[in-house]
């Protein structure tokens, strides 16, 4: 291993995870954070930690200056983004290599093209992956659109190219609320991601969200470790996750999955992908690819055993896959719920001191978490504070348990969707299996009236 110290630039429950699999793998890390998160457990937890700016973002965990320099100083060799921030930022991987300081992502030219949803879903069928109907490319036209929305139906849902976190998304039921809702779009998308590229998609009424996790060498060798399923999502955003996804055979998914990896493969993708699917009736429609880390990624190491993270630095070391396709075996389920400190049910974040912290444990039992009693939990970021992930030899044994690990948690001094957690498993369609990206809001509407 080439490897021997990481700098880690990120913050949360994921930076506490990459630290770990890295110091099982003998190597050094180093934490860089803001001033916000100078008490941080990944931070205590290094071996080195550099404060790289002020609370917001933009001055510190997406201050690239700042990190290269943190890396420089602390004579890191290589930088592992973790998800969100710099993650799928192509510049920021040229600037790390350009450093010669390994990178532990895709190559800079994959991250480029998955990132622009266009190109993406050219170069996705181009690799022979099945699309969502829609526009061929970008569409700049209001004819154009007019006409392309009449041939694949209504409802259309207009995106934005450089979208992400499910924003930039415009359902659009009617002819006449087309030029609107472009227009829409387009102002929206420049605003938020400063380009005002849209493409269009038909809009399926009520599809699953089911995504493959994928691993490449960069060589032409790909292996897939099978599906997740991220139905569960309110404003497009996932709640919770699990693996296998409760809809897919054995068959579908060694036929799904071997495309998948031959298009990695052909691709000549390096390190730790997800593609993802809308699935409705049977088929799958891609959406879209992220080149990195998923928060999601625990249930996959659940159900297979592989530490996806070190798999990530073992590749982005040059050394070859860990393990061949028929190497691979899903045992059991796994469930992963995120823990979000916020009001359980209008969603208001609910920053603050945790008073008192007690983590589930326990046989097949998986706390992610940074918290500490004490902890103060930071205003300025994401609400997302811990994912709890249960696995089981069966769907119903993991829902069992993941009833029984909630009840062991205690996060006192702020509010969680702790209780949101435990209500949505308590209802027989969850526990049915039977549900699809709209379920969850639905559930959540039937609940407020
Ligand atoms: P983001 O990058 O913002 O996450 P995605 O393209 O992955 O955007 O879409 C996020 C979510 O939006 C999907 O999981 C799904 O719930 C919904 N969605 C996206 N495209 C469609 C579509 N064509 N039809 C129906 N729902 C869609």
């Amino acid at each position: 291993m080439a490897i021997k110290r990481l700098l880690i630039a990120n913050r949360g429950e994921i930076a506490l995870r990459i630290h770990r699999a890295a110091r099982e793998m003998g190597i050094e890390t180093v934490a860089v954070h803001s001033t916000a998160d100078a008490d941080a457990m990944h931070v205590r937890l290094a071996d080195h930690a550099v404060c790289i700016g002020p609370p917001a973002a933009k001055d510190s965990y997406l201050n690239v200056a700042a990190i290269i320099a943190a890396a420089e100083i602390t004579h890191a060799d290589a930088i592992h983004p973790g998800y969100g921030f710099l993650s799928e930022n192509a510049q920021f991987a040229e600037i790390v290599e350009a450093h010669g300081l390994v990178w532990v992502g895709p190559k800079p030219e994959h991250i480029r093209t998955m990132g622009d949803k266009v190109e993406a879903k050219r170069t996705a069928g181009a690799l022979g992956l099945p699309l969502v109907p829609g526009s061929d490319g970008a569409i700049e036209d209001f004819g154009e659109a007019r006409a392309l929305a009449e041939t694949i139906g209504y409802p259309v849902i207009i995106k934005a190219a450089s979208g992400g976190g499910g924003r930039g998304m415009k359902v659009v039921n009617t002819a006449e609320e087309l030029e609107s809702q472009m227009g829409q779009a387009r102002s929206e998308a420049k605003a938020a991601f400063g380009d005002a590229t849209v493409y269009m998609e038909k809009y399926l009424g009520n599809p699953r969200h089911i995504e493959f996790q994928i691993f490449g060498d960069g060589k032409g060798e790909a292996v897939h470790l099978g599906e997740r399923d991220c139905s569960l999502q309110r404003r497009h955003q996932k709640v919770l996750e699990e693996a296998p996804s409760p809809v897919i055979t054995p068959e579908e998914r060694d036929r799904m999955g071997g495309i998948v990896s031959k298009a990695m493969a052909d691709m000549g993708y390096r390190g730790a992908g997800t593609i993802e699917f809308l699935w409705e009736n049977g088929e799958f429609y891609f959406i879209e690819m992220n080149t990195r880390l998923q928060v999601e990624h625990p249930v996959t190491e659940a159900i297979t055993g592989v530490d996806l993270v070190r798999e990530q630095i073992r590749i982005a070391d040059g050394q070859p896959l860990a393990f061949r396709q028929e190497e691979i075996e899903f045992k059991g389920h796994a469930i992963e719920c995120r823990i979000n400190a916020e009001d359980p049910w209008n969603f208001t974040p609910s920053p603050g001191q945790v008073t008192n912290y007690h983590a589930a444990g326990g046989m097949n039992v998986r706390v992610d978490s940074g918290l500490y009693s004490g902890y103060r939990i930071p205003p300025y970021y994401d609400s997302m504070i811990g994912k709890l992930i249960v696995s089981g030899r069966t769907r119903n044994g993991a829902i069992m348990r993941l009833k029984r690990a909630l009840e062991e948690m205690v996060i006192d001094g702020v509010k969680t969707s702790i209780p949101l957690h435990q209500a949505l498993l308590e209802d027989p369609e969850f526990q049915s299996g039977e549900y699809t990206i709209k379920w969850l809001e639905e559930w959540l509407a039937k609940r407020a009236s």
